[in-house]
Formats: structure tokens, sequence, C-alpha cells
């Protein structure tokens, strides 16, 4: 073992079981993987003639100068202004910088199904393959500062993952690591404990409460009394709480006291037929949201009860892009990235998608999408907390950080204006983190976590895609070679 090595075992030895927040201070100094991806070393630096949308929903700022300060923004300048003495000078015409995004409902896994057949199933036993060498890359490079893990299959490298990003060791974002699915019976992924009682529940939140993490997710075979220990034993550390639920519906859930639900309007299951308490529904709430238009009674009442309880929202719509058939492909740069396997995986399910355009399973799809669309700004315009991110899993196109820009793309075909979308990406998920002090827009004072991309997304949202640089703690990295760090990767490790 060499030094650094056994430097960073001890490190890891060492590493606090207490909860660390998801953004810390940053680390005095960068390690030897780290380095080989900075772009624009931290120091004081001014990027000139640069559009800023600073992730409030304001209007973009045209050509301001940006001044970095170490880890910290320093100011941003009047167009004209001189830059002050001792400032590296960095031409930003063109260019536009966002905020971080603030990715709440990212993973650092990507589902495999071994040998599926022509109906989609795979064989037993489903299992959850880690990417923890990817996944961090692609986020990063991607414009993604900090990310919620929201849901676990393997809690205790994903926060030895985030010490040593932490430690600057590794590279990626600032980690909001949650806690293993809170499920019950009939967990799909053979690596999910299955709760067995309330106290079950309340004993897992605490143990993993005590490793170290910053949040729980519950899950969708989990009764309504072991989700009600669950948010107790979470509240009393002062940790959230939030579900991708069927077993329980939203209004149940809500009554319970959970912080956020994921996934839009797409998972309630209060008026799917044949629905039994504490019983994931056969529909898993598609008939519910088939039900309810936007502007429904029903919609209205569900909406006022998620504001008054303020419980946030996330939506996340690039995974249900997926079962709306000919939806838009992976784009060539997302391609690459896979690895062969992956790849044939992912064309064999989007065929079967496909195959279903204009069968009634496929419109089914294709309103249920529409109406949560609908729902999801109904909820905003309501004053509801919506949350945004991609939840790379489903037929395998969902795709760290390329996902989360698919995101914003999507809150914007659903009626959002561009800055109202980069508002719900960024600044929205650090209000929910607790964190809208230090992140989650382009303010002085604020950390250095905003990336920089060709363009103007303010006018163009896919030009989001155009990341050039994305600085995390001031420290500027270099999106196309992380890119490149992982092609061909993504699906192995
Ligand atoms: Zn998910």
């Amino acid at each position: 073992m060499n030094l650094r090595s056994f430097a960073a075992a001890a490190a890891l030895a060492v590493g606090s079981a207490a909860t660390a927040a998801p953004v810390l201070a940053p680390p005095p100094e960068l390690g030897a993987d780290v380095q080989p991806f900075v772009h624009v070393p931290a120091g004081q630096v001014a990027i000139t003639h640069l559009r800023i949308i600073d992730g409030t929903g304001a209007a973009a700022l045209e050509d301001r100068t940006l001044l970095i300060d170490g880890p910290k923004i320093g100011a941003i300048l009047p167009s004209g202004a001189a830059v002050p003495a001792g400032y590296r000078v960095l031409d930003g015409a063109g260019e536009t910088a966002l905020p971080g995004l603030v990715g709440m409902h990212n993973h650092l896994f990507y589902l495999q199904r071994p040998n599926i057949d022509a109906a989609g199933h795979s064989e037993q036993p489903v299992i959850i393959p880690q990417m923890t060498f990817s996944a961090p890359r692609l986020y990063l490079a991607n414009g993604v500062t900090t990310m919620r893990t929201t849901g676990s299959v393997e809690t205790y490298t994903d926060l030895a993952l985030k010490r040593e990003i932490d430690a600057g060791h590794l590279v990626g974002p600032h980690l909001d690591v949650t806690g293993p699915y809170l499920e019950g019976p009939g967990a799909f992924f053979i690596q999910n404990h299955q709760i067995t009682s309330p106290d079950d529940a309340r004993k897992e939140v605490a143990f993993w409460a005590d490793q170290g993490v910053n949040d729980f997710k519950a899950y969708m075979n989990i009764t309504r009394a072991q989700l009600k220990a669950a948010i107790d034993e979470a509240h009393k550390r002062h940790l959230k709480v939030t579900g991708h639920l069927c077993s329980v519906t939203y209004p149940e859930a809500i009554a319970l006291g959970i912080d956020d639900l994921e996934h839009g309007f797409f998972v309630n299951t209060q008026l799917d037929p044949g629905k039994q308490p504490d019983k994931c529904s056969d529909g898993v709430g598609t008939p519910t949201l088939l039900a309810m238009k936007p502007g429904s009674a029903e919609a209205n009442a569900l909406i006022k009860l998620l504001v008054d309880h303020h419980v946030a929202l996330t939506s996340t719509l690039p995974v249900f892009e997926q079962s709306v058939p000919l939806h838009a492909p992976l784009q060539a740069r997302q391609m690459d990235v896979l690895t062969p396997q992956a790849k044939e995986s992912y064309l064999y399910l989007r065929n079967i998608t496909a195959g279903r355009a204009g069968t009634p399973r496929g419109e089914q799809s294709a309103q249920a999408y529409k109406n949560d669309l609908g729902l999801e700004r109904q909820f905003v315009a309501a004053g509801g907390l919506l949350l945004a991110g991609p939840d790379p899993t489903g037929n395998g196109g969902v795709i760290p950080g390329f996902g989360d820009q698919r995101e914003l793309e999507l809150l914007v075909e659903a009626g959002f204006s561009p800055v109202e979308a980069i508002r719900i990406g960024t600044l929205n998920g650090a209000t929910y983190l607790g964190l809208q002090d230090r992140i989650g827009s382009i303010a002085s004072g604020k950390n250095a976590d905003l990336f920089i991309v060709k363009g103007n997304p303010a006018a163009n949202i896919a030009d989001v895609e155009n990341v050039i640089v994305v600085f995390k703690d001031g420290v500027g990295y270099d999106s196309a070679k992380l890119l490149k760090s992982v092609k061909g990767r993504f699906g192995q490790y």
C-alpha cells in the first residue's frame, strides 16, 4: 500500500458517523484523481460579458461580469464595469451562467435486467448494480453540483463516496445521501431489506441516521403504521422523509407527516379501483392519474392538501417520458457513455414501448403523462414547492446528468418558462434541503456552485446541454474531460 492510498484508507476508517451536511466546506486540496478534471483552478476569477440566469426565476441578466472569490461568488458587476486588479479574466461572450443543478431524484445505481424476453420480463432476482465510478462524473459533467441519492441500494458505499468527494479524493457533486429504501414485503429488487413491523421501521431509520444518512425514502409496499414510525423517528432527528408510494395514498401520507412525494402525480393510488389499505394496487397509480384531470374537484382538493401541509413534490418527467411510445430517443452523446450491454438493453426496451403506439396501453401512458404535466403546473400555481430530478431507472433511457437537463426541457414543454424551470431545478431543491442561503442561486456570498453553457437557455432551454465548465466550490471542472473519462462505461460500475 503506497502512502497516498494508506492516507485515503485512514480517512475512510475515521470517517464521522454523525450526519454530515450535504454541502460542506471545500477540501483544502484536491487529490491526484480529481486534478486532471480541473479546468479553472480556485482563485480570483472574473468572467466578463456573461449572461446570468440567477436561479430565482428572474429574467436573465445580460453582459455582466461574474466575480468568483475562492469558493464563493464575489459579485455580479454591471456591463462595462472595470475588473478589479488581481483577477484572472475569462471571456464569457456568447455564454450563460446558471446555478449548479440540485438534482432531487438522482441515483448512484443503474437498473440491469438480465435476459429480458419479448414481453419485457427478466429473470429473477432483479439486482441493481452501483455506478459509483461513472454516475458522479456524469452528474458533475452535466451541471449537477448537488444531488439527493433518493433511495440507496449500497448505503455504506454512498456514504463512503460522499466522504471521499468531500475530502477532495474523488470527483463528483455534493451528495445528500438517502438511506435504504424503506420498504415492506414485496420489494422488487433483492438488495432491499423488507420491513416487518413499525418497530423494525423505526430501528432501520435510527440505525442509518446514526451512520450519517441525510434523509429517507419510503417505497411502494410500506404500510401506514410502518411509514408513521419511520417518519416520527426521522423527524425526531430533524431528517426528512420522501416517498415513491403505492400502498399508501398521497392523502394518507400527507396525514402521516411526509415531507415530499416522488414522481409528481404518477404514483398516487387514492382513486385506483380495488385499492386495499396498506397494499399496492394493480394500477400503481395510473387509474388515479387518468381520473384526476387538472382543475377537477379531486385535483383541487389534493393540491390544497399538499400546499396546506407544505409537502413538496418531485417532478421526474424523464423516466415517465420513456413510457410514452415514440418518445425522443437517447442522443448520440448519451449513447456514447453506455456500455454495449446497456445500449442493447435500452434499445430492446425502447422497441417494446414503440410497439405500443396506437394501442390502448400506449394511449393511456400518453394521457397519464399529459394529466401529470397539467397537475404539476397547477401545484406550482397554487404555491407548491416543486423539485426536479430525472430518476435514472425505468427502461435504462434516463442517464445521470443528461437526464437532469432533460427534466428542465420537459418542464418547459409542460408550460413553465425556461427561467421558472431552472428555478425548479436549482433554488427549489436547495430550499427543500435547507441550503438556500448557500447554494441554488447565483448571488454574492453564495457558494460558487454554477455552470457555464454556450448559448442562451432563457430563450432556448436545450442550450443547458452545451456545458463548458462546471464550478463547484469555485473550482471549474472540464465537462468534456469528465464525459470522456466514462465513455462506454455507464452500466459497468
Ligand atoms: Zn427513483
